[in-house]
């Protein structure tokens, strides 16, 4: 098995390791400022750490931080990572300037078994889940890559896989990220974590305080339609998923976001508009249209912007806040569902 990284372990565990290895917790607690906050992931660079100290470290653990495979820069000014694991496989990160935010686009598993219609990860099928040191290791490549001053503002897991499906992997990096003291301090108000609709982890993810922001890729108004769009629809319907939104805690003024692809003929037409009102009604809830981002070999099409523009006024005129998402980084296949493994994938 190869060594634990540090990457993947709370400040409270390198804590711990560090005690193991006969130091004090306090040297754990450097160990995370270093890396968390500071951002330095060179052992050698850590100065004020016990030289012995850290050869004790390099022995039992590494960093675990993967590799940038390339960067590629869109037209409107996001960014694709491509980074490689240590087992070879591979994941997408995108970076997303807009307006006074930094987002950066995470990815938890290694393709996706959830097998949406109008998803190209979808048609990858699922390799694995990312480890924590994998999931923190795409902010702080991230990070790194920006000038020295600036650093990404706002995080969602919206890149490839379900992140409630690696559900214990998310969780942690949850917390590492927005952990005060030791960890990277992010305000988990600026965090989403986007579900198929797994009501087992939505459920779950309720209980754990988090208060990280939810969203739910809904997608449909009736459940023949979104069955076919999402299998996830024959486990749990869309009474069921409702009913967990209902019940997940909302801290005042803040909402649930729902998802919507618009997929030409399929589920745009004004009566879908007016049963999605109907369906979030009484939910504290925030819509974003998402016209389909296109890619080799899909069944779908983008509709044209007149309906686009018809379905959100409906949302608007029943006093749902309705955005349409134009997707970031069309260009480079970063866009929502455009994450996928190139074709000439090397082996070994
Ligand atoms: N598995 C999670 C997060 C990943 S996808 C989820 O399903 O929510 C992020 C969002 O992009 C989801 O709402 C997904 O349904 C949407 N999406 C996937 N493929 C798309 C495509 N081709 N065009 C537009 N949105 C897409």
């Amino acid at each position: 098995m190869r060594p634990p990284s540090l990457l993947g372990l709370l400040p409270s565990e390198l804590e711990a390791l560090a005690r193991e290895l006969g130091a004090s917790a306090y040297r754990g607690r450097q160990v995370a400022t270093w890396l968390y906050r500071k951002g330095v992931l060179d052992l050698d660079a850590m100065t004020d750490l016990p030289r012995e100290f850290r050869e004790r470290l390099r022995e039992r653990a590494r960093i675990g931080l993967p590799a940038v495979e390339r960067v590629i820069p869109s037209r409107d000014g996001s960014q694709k990572f491509i980074l490689r694991l240590a087992d070879q496989g591979r994941v997408h990160s995108v970076l997303m300037p807009d307006e006074d935010r930094l987002t950066l686009c995470l990815s938890t598993q290694v393709g996706c078994g959830f097998a949406c219609a109008f998803c190209h990860t979808g048609t990858m099928g699922i390799e694995r889940n990312l480890g924590v040191d994998e999931i923190v290791g795409q902010l702080l490549l991230a990070n790194a890559a920006l000038p020295p001053h600036q650093r990404v503002t706002h995080l969602v897991f919206m890149g490839m896989g379900e992140p409630l499906a690696n559900y214990a992997n998310t969780v942690t990096a949850i917390r590492i990220l927005t952990d005060a003291r030791y960890g990277l301090g992010y305000s988990p108000r600026r965090i989403t974590v986007s579900t198929v609709g797994l009501v087992s982890g939505i459920e779950k993810l309720a209980r754990e305080e988090l208060g990280v922001n939810l969203a739910i890729s809904l997608h449909a108004t009736t459940d023949a339609v979104r069955e076919r769009l999402m299998p996830v629809n024959r486990s749990w319907n869309l009474d069921a998923l409702l009913g967990a939104v209902r019940r997940f805690p909302l801290p005042t003024r803040r909402r649930i976001f729902f998802e919507y692809v618009l997929l030409d003929q399929v589920n745009t037409s004004l009566d879908d508009a007016r049963r999605l009102a109907s369906l979030l009604r009484g939910i504290r809830a925030k819509v974003n249209l998402i016209p389909f981002n296109d890619w080799e070999g899909a069944e779908f099409r983008r509709p044209p912007l007149s309906t686009i523009l018809a379905f959100q006024s409906v949302l608007l005129d029943a006093g749902i806040t309705t955005t349409v998402r134009w997707s970031k980084g069309e260009d480079i296949g970063a866009a929502c569902g455009q994450l996928s493994e190139p074709l000439e994938r090397a082996v070994g």
